[in-house]
């Protein structure tokens, strides 16, 4: 295909394409798919090779948000049934992260649901960070605590954050239809004070929510002005008791087009596959790993993913390498900052753009993502059709009193 051909040449030149090019690369069929994914997959190699770098989420402070993002299974009036607990303890969430890193993670997200972080909770979340470097001392920090205020990054960077997160989610034009607590303004303003502080930025999208290719390009597009270091794709987890819920309108194949065009057009930033990866890619996760050079392990903020272990298998299995507490996870002209990648987390970022079906308290849901309940039904199969069957509500790790999902 010459497209490919042209935007493989163009992305180990670290060029981006066209937008035109982008767009085409969203419509290619399904007989052109392998020939999307070998090409972006080239592109991954020259500046990753064959590594997986792991990261891995701690939810600090979960549900009762007062921003209205549709997508968030913590927002105002959610009726998802996710677990709901304010600030965890330092310790609560250094034991949390010691259980990710054991579990092969070199990064660990620190997510708390809210608008931003008061001074206070800078405070708090200092001391986290350092009840966690205590017991891992390499470990990089991600921060996903929201709108950050005038010299909060600034205070987060000495505290010892490497990076921070906050995603755009998408375009401009269509950011009012999904939020209208706050602003896509907002957002960028967030991501450039991390940015000006010295901290990695770590901003990304959600795909699914009914948006448009264009819309999709759009954002892409508008992270790569940016500069950022870290691009999490998430894929919408349409919970129910969200306004999002009856979204599905992703296919496996659509899924692996979008993180193809992420690539081409993000040649040499971490690409991480976040949340609704299971859900959506289903049985072609693997394919995936040829394009984005980072996922999260195990569990995300208020949904379970696939086991820890399945993550670890399914790497070795496509022949790729977890990537090393002592590696520089970006390209030498890109690492800056302390050998720090760039980072992606949830809601106020989304590493789970959603959160799951159930209703509040039901036991049941205690399993894996994977432990679903009901068999879908032939229509269910079917494009488009809801599968709330492959959500799962997270019952584990932060929060509760049950081992993490590491
Ligand atoms: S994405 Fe963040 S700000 Fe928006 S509702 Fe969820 S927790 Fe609140």
């Amino acid at each position: 295909m010459d497209l490919i051909d042209t935007l493989v040449e163009k992305g180990l030149r670290r060029e981006s394409p066209t937008r035109d090019e982008a767009l085409a690369v969203l419509a290619t069929s399904d007989d052109e798919l392998l020939d999307v994914v070998a090409g972006a997959s080239r592109v991954r190699r020259k500046w990753f090779g064959r590594r997986v770098k792991l990261n891995y989420l701690v939810n600090l402070k979960s549900g009762l948000c007062p921003e209205d993002c549709s997508y968030c299974s913590q927002r105002l009036g959610s009726e998802a049934g996710i677990l709901k607990y304010t600030w965890l303890k330092p310790e609560e969430a250094s034991k949390a992260a010691s259980a990710g890193v054991a579990g092969g993670a070199k990064r660990v997200c620190l997510v708390a649901s809210g608008r931003g972080p008061t001074d206070r909770d800078i405070d708090r979340v200092s001391r986290t960070i350092e009840a966690i470097k205590e017991e891992n001392e390499q470990v990089e920090v991600c921060a996903c605590l929201g709108l950050l205020s005038e010299g909060q990054a600034e205070r987060l960077r000495a505290a010892g954050v490497n990076a921070y997160n906050h995603n755009l989610n998408t375009s401009e034009a269509t950011y009012g239809d999904i939020t209208t607590t706050h602003t896509y303004a907002d957002r960028e303003e967030t991501v450039r004070l991390a940015q000006g502080a010295g901290l990695s930025a770590c901003s990304g999208l959600i795909a699914g929510m009914g948006e448009s290719d264009a819309d999709l390009v759009d954002v892409v597009f508008a992270l790569r002005a940016m500069d950022v270091d870290s691009v999490p794709v998430n894929f919408l987890i349409p919970f129910e008791g969200t306004p999002l819920a009856e979204e599905w309108n992703l296919t496996p194949q659509r899924a692996l087009r979008i993180l193809a065009m992420v690539r081409f057009v993000h040649p040499d930033a971490e690409v991480r596959l976040a949340g609704g990866r299971e859900i959506h890619l289903r049985s072609l996760q693997p394919l995936a790993l040829h394009l984005v050079n980072s996922i999260f392990l195990g569990d995300y903020l208020t949904s379970e993913g696939q086991e820890g272990k399945a993550d670890l298998d399914m790497i070795a299995d496509a022949g790729f390498e977890v990537e090393g507490m002592g590696t520089t996870t970006l390209p030498a002209h890109r690492a800056r900052k302390e050998a720090c990648g760039g980072g992606s987390c949830g809601p106020c970022g989304d590493a789970d753009a959603a959160g799951p079906t159930e209703a509040a308290g039901s036991a049941e849901i205690a399993g894996s993502a994977k432990a679903a309940a009901e068999p879908a039904g032939a229509a269910a199969d079917e494009p488009g059709a809801a599968r709330t069957d492959l959500v799962a509500v997270r019952r584990r790790g932060a929060g509760t009193d049950l081992p993490p999902n590491a």
